[in-house]
């Protein structure tokens, strides 16, 4: 039953994840095959970043052609294909001027420099005392100045100690925010529905109050939609579930159509034009074959609607799930096509339920251990939804019978 290839991983592999024990060798849409031959739904997409599909033949044209041309120059120069990238995000959010970088939590930590920065040459906060507001349940990424604004003790043990200035108030509590404000704060930085948190979404109106309380007191709301952003959500941001607009944002994930780590940081002029030459930086970030992925991915997601298709069928999942009748389900919730089936811990684990869900060529993955997620690329067929939703539904009862036996 060993597989070689799992094992040889296991050696060699720093043992910092623990995968389901399946081995991926293709992918196409929303299928992916298994060494074996075997054929799988991806309800995981890459926590999102394969909303695309895999290998999207436009996406795969647009990395072949660039790759021939022109890959990676460094901003030490112009490249013709920075602009038009930079130009669509920024027209698509509303936001003045972005900045490039690669993964999700470089675009985090440039939003934390920008925003330290904000206040100290914009709001006047007295050096090194600026704040950054974060909510309990977060996920931001992995660096140490972000880990150092998490409230999940695994992330951070061991890591110490961490950058000051970061305080952590609760999500879906407006009231807590304005309670935690102090004339130093910079920032809010938050997840319009937390994703890692384990598909959390606050009460309608919550995020419109946090930017009413933000503007009132000369704090900037930044959204990190590094997961929700780009459709997932049934909107193009999350954000514009309530109407507002942000004074930052962070987009990553399936900013790189599944094929490459493409992240940005977005913001208003007042905030961008904090940074000179050589305040920040990355060698990759804004390379030319990533901008020529990024751009593509923010067209197709245009030009084949996947905003749309995320909503319609989203909700045509979501009430799908909301008819499985189980003891075992504690909640099922989701906004678009980002769904979370809350699994009671008294009865059984997600892990177990997205173990049986892979035997039957469904690939999903717990959050938070009570969790499963469905997050499949925005492409996906109803008629796999469909598909889907039985399976889980099987599981579900294959699970019940067998805890009733026991
Ligand atoms: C995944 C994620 C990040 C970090 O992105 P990486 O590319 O893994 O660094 C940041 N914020 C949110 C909300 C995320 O889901």
């Amino acid at each position: 039953m060993k597989n070689p290839t799992i094992e040889l991983e296991n050696k060699y592999c720093a043992y910092n994840y623990h995968p389901l024990p399946v081995v991926l060798v293709k992918g196409e849409g929303a299928h992916v095959w298994d060494d074996q031959g075997r054929k799988y739904v991806d309800m995981m997409s890459a926590y999102s970043a394969v909303s695309h599909g895999h290998a999207h033949p436009r996406l795969v044209r647009t990395l072949v052609e660039q790759a021939a041309t022109l890959n990676i120059v460094s901003r030490a120069f112009h490249t013709d294909r920075l602009a038009p990238f930079l130009k669509t995000a920024c027209e698509l959010s509303g936001m003045d001027s972005a900045l490039p970088m690669n993964t999700g939590a470089e675009a985090v930590e440039t939003a934390m420099k920008a925003a330290r920065k904000w206040a100290y040459t914009v709001k006047g906060v007295a050096d090194n005392q600026a704040e950054i507001l974060a909510c309990e349940g977060n996920f931001h990424g992995r660096t140490i100045a972000i880990v150092g604004m998490s409230s999940e003790p695994q992330y951070r043990a061991g890591f110490g100690p961490f950058p000051p200035g970061m305080k952590l108030i609760s999500y879906a509590d407006a009231d807590a925010l304005e309670a935690a404000i102090t004339p130093n704060t910079a920032a809010l930085i938050v997840e319009p529905i937390q994703g890692e948190g384990g598909i959390i979404i606050p009460p309608d109106g919550y995020l419109a109050r946090c930017a009413e309380i933000c503007r009132e007191n000369d704090v900037l709301l930044i959204c990190d939609e590094v997961q929700t952003g780009l459709g997932r959500t049934g909107k193009l941001f999350a954000y514009q579930h309530e109407g507002i607009q942000p004074d930052g944002l962070i987009l990553g994930k399936a900013l790189g159509g599944g094929i490459l780590p493409v992240s940005m940081f977005l913001a208003r002029d007042e905030v961008m034009n904090v940074f000179r030459p050589g305040d920040h930086g990355s060698t990759f970030g804004g390379n030319p074959l990533a901008a020529s992925i990024g751009l593509e991915a923010l067209n197709i997601l245009v030009e084949e609607d996947l905003v749309a298709q995320s909503a319609g069928k989203g909700k045509w999942f979501l009430e799908r799930l909301l008819q499985i009748d189980s003891p075992l389900i504690k909640e099922v919730r989701g906004r678009g096509l980002f769904i979370g089936v809350e699994i009671d811990p008294d009865k059984a684990t997600a892990r177990e339920v997205c173990k049986r869900l892979m035997e039957r060529g469904l690939l999903s993955k717990e959050t938070h251990e009570t969790v499963v997620r469905l997050a499949p690329p925005l492409t996906i067929k109803r008629k796999l939804l469909g598909w889907a939703a039985e399976q889980i539904e099987e599981v579900l009862d294959e699970m019940e019978a067998l805890r009733k036996a026991s």
